[in-house]
Protein backbone atom coordinates (compact mmCIF):
# COMPACT_ATOMS: atom_id res chain seq x y z
CA UNK A 1 0.00 0.00 0.00
CA UNK A 2 1.71 3.28 -1.19
CA UNK A 3 -0.92 5.50 0.21
CA UNK A 4 -0.99 7.04 -3.39
CA UNK A 5 -4.99 7.64 -4.49
CA UNK A 6 -4.79 8.44 -7.79
CA UNK A 7 -6.76 8.48 -11.23
CA UNK A 8 -4.86 9.83 -14.59
CA UNK A 9 -7.76 11.81 -16.25
CA UNK A 10 -6.00 11.77 -19.85
CA UNK A 11 -8.45 12.37 -23.18
CA UNK A 12 -6.83 11.78 -26.44
CA UNK A 13 -7.58 14.67 -28.83
CA UNK A 14 -7.34 12.22 -31.94
CA UNK A 15 -10.11 14.32 -34.41
CA UNK A 16 -10.13 13.51 -37.19
CA UNK A 17 -6.42 12.24 -37.57
CA UNK A 18 -5.94 8.67 -37.82
CA UNK A 19 -5.28 5.94 -40.43
CA UNK A 20 -7.63 8.05 -42.99
CA UNK A 21 -6.20 10.75 -42.67
CA UNK A 22 -2.44 9.14 -43.49
CA UNK A 23 -3.90 7.62 -46.28
CA UNK A 24 -5.59 10.69 -47.87
CA UNK A 25 -8.88 8.66 -47.93
CA UNK A 26 -10.43 11.23 -44.71
CA UNK A 27 -10.43 13.80 -47.76
CA UNK A 28 -13.51 11.78 -49.64
CA UNK A 29 -15.96 11.03 -46.59
CA UNK A 30 -16.85 14.41 -45.22
CA UNK A 31 -19.04 12.00 -42.73
CA UNK A 32 -16.00 10.56 -41.69
CA UNK A 33 -14.23 13.77 -41.04
CA UNK A 34 -17.33 15.54 -39.17
CA UNK A 35 -17.45 12.29 -36.77
CA UNK A 36 -13.76 13.26 -35.96
CA UNK A 37 -14.15 17.11 -36.04
CA UNK A 38 -16.72 16.92 -33.24
CA UNK A 39 -13.92 16.22 -30.70
CA UNK A 40 -12.30 19.82 -31.28
CA UNK A 41 -15.25 21.53 -32.69
CA UNK A 42 -17.72 20.48 -29.85
CA UNK A 43 -16.48 18.36 -26.95
CA UNK A 44 -13.36 19.79 -25.77
CA UNK A 45 -15.26 23.12 -25.27
CA UNK A 46 -17.94 21.70 -23.24
CA UNK A 47 -15.38 19.28 -21.79
CA UNK A 48 -13.11 22.52 -20.56
CA UNK A 49 -16.28 24.04 -19.37
CA UNK A 50 -16.72 20.81 -17.18
CA UNK A 51 -13.59 20.20 -15.72
CA UNK A 52 -12.87 24.21 -15.13
CA UNK A 53 -16.09 24.12 -13.01
CA UNK A 54 -14.78 21.03 -10.86
CA UNK A 55 -11.36 22.14 -10.38
CA UNK A 56 -9.32 19.48 -12.25
CA UNK A 57 -6.66 19.27 -14.18
CA UNK A 58 -5.93 16.72 -17.39
CA UNK A 59 -3.92 15.42 -19.77
CA UNK A 60 -4.54 15.76 -23.04
CA UNK A 61 -2.59 13.54 -25.57
CA UNK A 62 -2.88 15.63 -28.99
CA UNK A 63 -1.42 14.77 -32.39
CA UNK A 64 0.54 17.69 -34.31
CA UNK A 65 -1.73 17.75 -36.62
CA UNK A 66 -4.37 18.61 -34.79
CA UNK A 67 -2.51 21.91 -32.68
CA UNK A 68 -2.16 23.03 -36.21
CA UNK A 69 -5.57 22.78 -37.49
CA UNK A 70 -6.81 24.13 -34.01
CA UNK A 71 -4.18 26.36 -32.48
CA UNK A 72 -6.64 28.31 -30.83
CA UNK A 73 -8.34 25.52 -28.99
CA UNK A 74 -4.95 23.77 -27.90
CA UNK A 75 -3.80 27.47 -26.63
CA UNK A 76 -6.95 27.58 -24.58
CA UNK A 77 -6.80 24.35 -23.38
CA UNK A 78 -2.94 24.87 -22.09
CA UNK A 79 -3.81 28.22 -20.47
CA UNK A 80 -6.84 26.37 -18.81
CA UNK A 81 -3.64 24.43 -16.50
CA UNK A 82 -4.61 21.57 -18.64
CA UNK A 83 -1.50 19.38 -19.77
CA UNK A 84 -0.99 18.49 -23.95
CA UNK A 85 0.88 15.78 -25.12
CA UNK A 86 2.20 14.11 -27.95
CA UNK A 87 0.17 11.45 -29.99
CA UNK A 88 2.10 11.35 -33.35
CA UNK A 89 1.82 13.82 -36.16
CA UNK A 90 -1.01 12.99 -38.11
CA UNK A 91 -1.58 9.66 -35.68
CA UNK A 92 0.75 6.97 -37.56
CA UNK A 93 0.52 3.77 -36.21
CA UNK A 94 4.55 4.29 -35.21
CA UNK A 95 4.99 0.44 -34.17
CA UNK A 96 7.18 -1.61 -37.24
CA UNK A 97 7.90 1.75 -38.91
CA UNK A 98 11.82 2.42 -40.17
CA UNK A 99 13.13 4.65 -37.21
CA UNK A 100 14.05 7.12 -40.11
CA UNK A 101 10.13 7.49 -40.24
CA UNK A 102 9.96 7.47 -36.32
CA UNK A 103 12.08 10.29 -35.85
CA UNK A 104 10.48 12.09 -38.24
CA UNK A 105 7.10 12.08 -36.76
CA UNK A 106 8.59 13.06 -33.95
CA UNK A 107 10.46 16.08 -35.09
CA UNK A 108 7.69 17.75 -36.87
CA UNK A 109 5.31 16.87 -33.56
CA UNK A 110 8.05 18.60 -31.08
CA UNK A 111 8.73 21.38 -33.36
CA UNK A 112 4.94 21.75 -33.81
CA UNK A 113 4.76 22.17 -30.20
CA UNK A 114 7.26 24.53 -30.07
CA UNK A 115 5.72 26.96 -32.77
CA UNK A 116 2.30 26.38 -31.73
CA UNK A 117 2.20 25.72 -27.85
CA UNK A 118 5.88 27.51 -26.88
CA UNK A 119 6.91 24.20 -25.41
CA UNK A 120 7.69 20.85 -26.06
CA UNK A 121 5.51 17.61 -25.09
CA UNK A 122 6.93 16.27 -22.02
CA UNK A 123 4.75 13.50 -22.44
CA UNK A 124 3.65 10.88 -25.13
CA UNK A 125 0.99 8.38 -25.82
CA UNK A 126 1.38 5.89 -28.97
CA UNK A 127 -1.38 6.25 -31.46
CA UNK A 128 -3.50 3.26 -31.70
CA UNK A 129 -1.37 2.14 -28.59
CA UNK A 130 1.85 0.14 -29.93
CA UNK A 131 5.56 0.96 -29.60
CA UNK A 132 9.06 -0.80 -30.19
CA UNK A 133 12.08 -0.32 -28.68
CA UNK A 134 12.83 2.02 -31.54
CA UNK A 135 10.20 4.66 -30.42
CA UNK A 136 11.12 4.00 -26.53
CA UNK A 137 14.89 5.15 -27.73
CA UNK A 138 13.63 7.66 -29.97
CA UNK A 139 11.24 9.23 -27.53
CA UNK A 140 13.99 9.92 -25.15
CA UNK A 141 16.25 11.67 -27.49
CA UNK A 142 13.21 13.64 -28.69
CA UNK A 143 12.82 15.47 -25.38
CA UNK A 144 9.70 13.28 -24.09
CA UNK A 145 9.91 12.09 -20.28
CA UNK A 146 7.34 9.56 -20.10
CA UNK A 147 5.11 7.36 -22.16
CA UNK A 148 1.67 6.57 -21.12
CA UNK A 149 1.25 4.02 -23.90
CA UNK A 150 1.40 0.28 -22.17
CA UNK A 151 -2.11 -1.45 -21.70
CA UNK A 152 -1.05 -3.20 -18.37
CA UNK A 153 -3.02 -0.69 -16.26
CA UNK A 154 -0.55 -1.57 -13.45
CA UNK A 155 1.89 0.77 -11.53
CA UNK A 156 4.12 3.30 -13.30
CA UNK A 157 7.63 1.90 -14.65
CA UNK A 158 10.71 2.54 -15.95
CA UNK A 159 11.56 1.47 -19.70
CA UNK A 160 14.96 -0.70 -19.55
CA UNK A 161 16.13 1.20 -22.85
CA UNK A 162 16.62 4.43 -21.53
CA UNK A 163 14.97 4.77 -18.37
CA UNK A 164 12.18 6.93 -20.17
CA UNK A 165 9.02 6.44 -17.20
CA UNK A 166 5.99 4.70 -18.53
CA UNK A 167 2.42 5.31 -16.80
CA UNK A 168 0.56 2.49 -17.95
CA UNK A 169 -3.04 3.17 -19.11
CA UNK A 170 -6.07 0.08 -19.74
CA UNK A 171 -8.05 -0.83 -22.55
CA UNK A 172 -10.97 -1.28 -20.40
CA UNK A 173 -10.55 2.27 -20.27
CA UNK A 174 -10.37 3.27 -23.99
CA UNK A 175 -14.22 5.15 -24.48
CA UNK A 176 -13.79 3.33 -27.80
CA UNK A 177 -14.88 -0.10 -26.67
CA UNK A 178 -18.21 0.97 -25.08
CA UNK A 179 -19.43 3.80 -26.85
CA UNK A 180 -17.82 4.11 -30.76
CA UNK A 181 -20.08 3.51 -33.66
CA UNK A 182 -18.74 4.21 -37.42
CA UNK A 183 -19.84 2.00 -40.49
CA UNK A 184 -17.41 3.28 -42.64
CA UNK A 185 -14.94 2.35 -41.99
CA UNK A 186 -15.85 -0.02 -39.91
CA UNK A 187 -14.00 0.85 -36.83
CA UNK A 188 -12.72 -0.69 -33.97
CA UNK A 189 -14.27 -3.71 -36.24
CA UNK A 190 -17.72 -5.20 -34.62
CA UNK A 191 -20.12 -2.54 -34.58
CA UNK A 192 -22.86 -2.24 -32.77
CA UNK A 193 -21.24 -1.47 -29.31
CA UNK A 194 -23.14 1.32 -27.55
CA UNK A 195 -23.57 -0.06 -24.10
CA UNK A 196 -25.91 0.94 -21.41
CA UNK A 197 -23.96 4.45 -20.48
CA UNK A 198 -24.63 3.44 -16.09
CA UNK A 199 -23.11 0.10 -16.36
CA UNK A 200 -20.06 1.27 -18.18
CA UNK A 201 -19.54 4.37 -15.93
CA UNK A 202 -20.56 1.70 -12.92
CA UNK A 203 -17.79 -0.64 -14.28
CA UNK A 204 -15.30 2.17 -14.69
CA UNK A 205 -15.51 3.70 -10.99
CA UNK A 206 -15.15 -0.07 -9.82
CA UNK A 207 -12.10 -0.41 -11.08
CA UNK A 208 -10.53 2.85 -10.23
CA UNK A 209 -11.87 2.62 -6.63
CA UNK A 210 -10.00 -0.63 -6.42
CA UNK A 211 -6.82 -0.15 -8.00
CA UNK A 212 -6.80 3.21 -5.66
CA UNK A 213 -7.12 0.80 -2.72
CA UNK A 214 -3.55 -1.14 -4.12
CA UNK A 215 -2.02 2.01 -4.66
CA UNK A 216 -2.38 1.24 -8.23
CA UNK A 217 -3.33 4.43 -10.23
CA UNK A 218 -6.15 3.77 -13.18
CA UNK A 219 -5.11 6.04 -16.38
CA UNK A 220 -7.82 7.11 -19.13
CA UNK A 221 -7.92 6.69 -23.03
CA UNK A 222 -11.09 8.62 -23.25
CA UNK A 223 -11.64 10.79 -26.42
CA UNK A 224 -13.70 13.92 -26.85
CA UNK A 225 -15.31 12.64 -29.77
CA UNK A 226 -16.87 9.74 -27.84
CA UNK A 227 -17.30 10.62 -24.97
CA UNK A 228 -18.17 14.59 -24.89
CA UNK A 229 -21.58 14.10 -25.77
CA UNK A 230 -24.48 16.31 -23.57
CA UNK A 231 -25.30 12.67 -21.81
CA UNK A 232 -22.52 11.22 -21.31
CA UNK A 233 -20.55 14.05 -19.58
CA UNK A 234 -23.26 14.29 -16.92
CA UNK A 235 -22.08 11.08 -15.73
CA UNK A 236 -18.58 11.89 -16.13
CA UNK A 237 -18.94 14.73 -14.33
CA UNK A 238 -20.90 12.44 -11.70
CA UNK A 239 -18.42 9.69 -11.94
CA UNK A 240 -15.13 12.30 -11.43
CA UNK A 241 -17.53 13.77 -7.88
CA UNK A 242 -17.75 10.66 -6.65
CA UNK A 243 -14.19 9.32 -7.06
CA UNK A 244 -12.94 12.85 -5.55
CA UNK A 245 -15.45 12.82 -2.76
CA UNK A 246 -16.24 9.88 -2.42
CA UNK A 247 -13.36 7.67 -2.62
CA UNK A 248 -10.53 10.30 -1.96
CA UNK A 249 -8.90 10.00 -5.02
CA UNK A 250 -6.90 12.41 -6.46
CA UNK A 251 -7.78 13.20 -10.27
CA UNK A 252 -5.69 15.11 -12.14
CA UNK A 253 -2.78 15.43 -14.85
CA UNK A 254 -0.86 12.03 -16.27
CA UNK A 255 2.48 14.16 -15.55
CA UNK A 256 1.89 14.66 -11.85
CA UNK A 257 1.15 11.59 -11.23
CA UNK A 258 4.80 10.23 -13.03
CA UNK A 259 6.56 12.78 -10.76
CA UNK A 260 5.19 11.42 -7.74
CA UNK A 261 5.85 7.65 -8.47
CA UNK A 262 9.04 8.52 -10.23
CA UNK A 263 10.82 11.41 -9.88
CA UNK A 264 9.84 12.86 -13.21
CA UNK A 265 9.89 16.76 -13.23
CA UNK A 266 6.36 18.04 -13.32
CA UNK A 267 5.58 21.23 -15.39
ZN1 LIG B 1 -5.39 8.34 -30.50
Amino acid sequence: MSGRRYFGLAFDLDGPSGDALVNGSIWRKPGYFAFGAYGPNRAVPRLLELLAGLGIRATFFTPAWVVRRWPELCLAIRDAGHELAGHGDRHEALFGLPADEQRGILERAQQTFLDVLGAEAHGFRAPSGDLDATTIALLGEHGYRYSSSFRSGDLPFRHEVNGLAELPAKSLFDDYAAFAYTRSPNFPAGLDRIADYGAVFRSWREEAVAGADEGVPVTSIWHPKIIGTPGRLVLLERFLRELRHEHGIRVTRCDEIVADYLGVGAA
